[in-house]
């Protein structure tokens, strides 16, 4: 079947490369973002980077063709921007606002049209191949290709022996086959960002980028300042997570409760816990508040000990740790 996007499509998967292609189709030129009848997308452009940068997702699809357009400004403003921690939440948002539309529109069952509009988005996006079983109802993918991809996944249902499978190929509805290229979509989308060779950008576009910059940075300053000055173990434990891996429960319990120690918001320690393989922010959140004594026991959890973390295999001790017995301590000589 012969796919045809429609602007509609192209707002709601504005990373496609037929996004792309129409804005070259329709003449668009940076310079006419200087035009004051455009100043609406600077400002719906900066208003999405601003809702990500909170941790939420910005929704808009009311006008497709300013959506298309809002989305690629964002992508300059972002990297115009070049904080790190803005990058990964607006890679995050865009990647939740697309996850919301596929399943919404996987579905759409009837549409044979949408059905084959989103396998070629899977198979050229993330090299997976899905089918649709012949009553529409369910998707299937290759036994290969759910295994790399649900491995990190801790629920019981994603265990090979909880799935349907038959000739070669794992059954899952839209939710679970949506479900399953979460973290690819947020890489994707940070991988574009990096990708990007900044045009000259226009005067309206750079003021906003000033602006937003101003707004954004005091925020990061002091993780950027935090970051270096991290114990190597709460360290390493960062980087797992930022690489989209699977970090064990007891590292997790260790980064928690010393990032509730330092006096970090609930919020932003939810927000750390984003790129897990299986977050879920409604159990996370639980789980956070509990160890800081707010839910359940009302006991307030400690950082664990550097003995037990080396029992754990979570130390990673540089000459810096010298004398420490928990990394709480960790650069507070170096402070005074
Ligand atoms: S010595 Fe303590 S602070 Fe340093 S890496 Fe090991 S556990 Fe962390």
């Amino acid at each position: 079947m012969s796919i045809k996007m429609g602007t509609g499509d192209l707002a709601k998967y504005p990373f496609l490369n037929e996004a792309g292609e129409y804005l070259r189709q329709s003449g668009f030129g940076w310079d006419e973002l200087d035009r004051p009848d455009t100043k609406d997308i600077i400002e719906r452009a900066a208003e999405r980077v601003r809702i990500a940068a909170a941790g939420n997702v910005y929704e808009k699809l009311d006008r497709y063709e300013t959506e298309i357009l809002t989305f690629i400004v964002t992508l300059i403003m972002v990297k115009s921007i070049g904080l790190e921690p803005v990058l990964r939440k607006y890679a995050l948002a865009e990647a939740r606002r697309a996850e919301k539309f596929l399943t919404d529109d996987l579905k759409k069952q009837s549409d044979a049209q949408k059905r084959a509009l989103f396998s070629k988005i899977f198979e050229d996006l993330f090299g997976l191949k899905i089918d649709v079983t012949e009553d529409g109802r369910l998707f299937k993918v290759k036994v290969t290709d759910y295994l790399m991809r649900s491995s990190h996944f801790h629920e019981q249902e994603w265990k090979m022996i909880n799935r349907l499978v038959q000739g070669g190929q794992v059954f899952l509805d839209a939710d679970e086959t949506v479900r399953l290229v979460r973290n690819e979509l947020s890489v994707l989308i940070t991988s574009r960002v990096r990708a990007m060779n900044l045009p000259t950008l226009p005067q309206s576009i750079k003021q906003k980028v000033e602006e937003l910059r101003t707004e954004l940075a005091p925020r990061y300053e002091y993780r950027t300042y935090a970051v270096t000055d991290y114990p190597p173990c709460v360290k390493h434990a960062l980087e797992v997570m930022a690489r989209g891996e699977n970090l064990p429960h007891s590292a997790r319990l260790m980064l928690a409760t010393y990032m509730l120690a330092i006096g970090k918001p609930i919020d932003e320690i939810v927000e750390m816990f984003k790129n897990a393989p299986d977050f879920n922010e409604r159990i996370t959140r639980y789980q956070v508040e509990h160890l800081a004594g707010s839910k359940g026991s009302r006991t307030k959890y400690s950082v664990p000990s550097c003995e037990k973390l080396r029992t754990e295999n979570l130390c990673f001790a540089t000459a810096e740790c010298n004398g420490i017995i928990n990394p709480v301590q960790f650069g507070r000589k170096k402070r005074k």
